[in-house]
């Protein structure tokens, strides 16, 4: 049943996409550009703002109208890839930083003064092993001394505020292996001497960095939460995280499908539309389906989310469907496109590029499974 207030959001953000064509997004590709334009208007559209409350000057909605804005975004063809970080870091922040923290940040980030983009997790001696992570944050008073090395950390060039989890404790010292780890809002302006960021150059146009600490002061009134329980609060914005680029993934799926029946329709070969071949109409229809699966359990996820829900069994769930589907309707609209497919102006390989990262981040989907396995069937831990 449709929400007539989800309705006017998904047309409001429409429109605002439309004004960002395949052309734009094509040269920001082709040039490694990031859309400072499209995130700007975002911004000043207030949508970057979507999860911060009211009173801090946000729009005080939900994970479910996030979830719509970056469908919306990643279905016009665009990529929320430049800017999707400001929603989903919010959740660590709003659920576990002290109202100080919320005073001094939420304001600015709901004007686009602030631009909270970047959230540094992966390491790279630790991958998908997040526990193994070696970025230690030592206490010295009222301060904390960051040493360490993060990897494809993205948009740390295009951000004032990182989001950023360190050991506070050694692995070695710790009951469980993820307790001391402590998470930390690190005001990036003022730590130019102290960090080195290289970027990594990426198939897809996606600002990520390699960011190395080096002896980085961060007060401890940037401390999210106690010290050493990081990961717990880190997981939780994760929740959201999953939930939100499992949006971006069906939008894509979204827009494959859509291209790719228009083409059918419209493109004759043999005297015919290619789309009258079940060959080719029928695996356009298969990938829509899957993509309607997940999105309706992306939706009972995104529900509990804004029910208070901080399983990840929902969120997993909904970012490994979804980007599994997103994939198959990428190859669908190769297919369907034939030698177009590959044609740098139709815009196909492009987002072809960009909906393959949701197989492997924010988590690879071998870990959902395991997540699964475990968590939700009870069987034993390959680790
Ligand atoms: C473009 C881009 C942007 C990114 N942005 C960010 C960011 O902003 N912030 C951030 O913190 N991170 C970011 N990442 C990192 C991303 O989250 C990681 O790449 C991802 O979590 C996988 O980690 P890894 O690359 O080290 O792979 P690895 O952990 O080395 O895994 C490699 C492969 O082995 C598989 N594997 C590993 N262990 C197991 C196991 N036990 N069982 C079965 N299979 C296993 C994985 O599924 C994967 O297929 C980004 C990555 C990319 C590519």
């Amino acid at each position: 049943m449709s929400d007539p207030l989800h309705d006017q959001l998904r047309s409001a953000v429409r429109a605002l996409c439309a004004d960002f064509g395949n052309d734009y997004w094509q040269a920001a590709d082709q040039a490694r550009a990031y859309p400072h334009e499209f995130v700007d208007a975002l911004t000043d559209a207030g949508y970057l703002a979507c999860l911060i409350p009211e009173e801090y000057g946000g729009m005080g909605l939900g994970a479910q109208e996030a979830c719509i804005i970056l469908e919306e975004i990643n279905r016009s063809g665009a990529n929320s890839g430049a800017c999707h970080a400001q929603m989903y870091t919010m959740g660590t922040l709003l659920r576990h930083g002290s109202e100080d923290q919320k005073q001094r940040y939420l304001p600015g980030i709901a004007t686009g003064e602030l631009r909270l983009q970047a959230f540094a997790v992966t390491e790279p001696d630790a991958g998908s092993d997040t526990t193994r992570i070696r970025t230690f944050a030592e206490r010295r008073g009222d301060s904390y001394v960051v040493r360490g090395q993060k990897v494809f950390i993205s948009r740390t060039l295009q951000s004032d505020l990182m989001i950023l989890l360190a050991r506070t404790t050694p692995r070695s010292e710790v009951e469980k292996r993820t307790g001391g780890l402590s998470a930390f809002i690190v005001d990036l302006r003022d730590a130019h001497d102290r960090i080195r960021v290289n970027p990594i150059d990426t198939m897809i146009n996606h600002e990520s960095c390699e960011v190395f600490f080096d002896g980085l002061e961060v007060p401890a009134a940037n401390r999210i939460g106690d010290e050493g329980r990081g990961f717990r609060y880190i997981m939780s914005g994760m929740n959201a995280e999953r939930i939100l680029l499992a949006s971006e993934s069906i939008g894509d799926g979204l827009y494959f499908v859509g291209r790719s029946a228009d083409y059918a329709s419209a493109r004759k070969v043999f005297g015919r539309p290619i789309g009258e071949n079940q060959g080719v109409q029928f695996p356009i229809a298969d990938a829509y389906m899957d993509i309607r699966a997940a999105a309706a359990v992306r939706d009972e996820a995104a529900r509990a989310y804004d029910a208070g829900e901080t399983r990840g069994e929902g969120p997993n769930m909904a970012k490994y469907l979804a980007s599994r589907a997103a994939w198959k309707a990428a190859n669908v609209a190769m297919d369907t496109f034939g030698g177009w497919g590959m044609a740098s102006e139709y815009g196909i390989e492009r987002k072809f590029r960009e909906a393959r990262l949701y197989m492997v981040a924010p988590v690879a989907n071998n870990l959902v499974l395991s997540h699964v396995a475990t968590h939700v069937l009870g069987m034993p831990r390959s680790f």
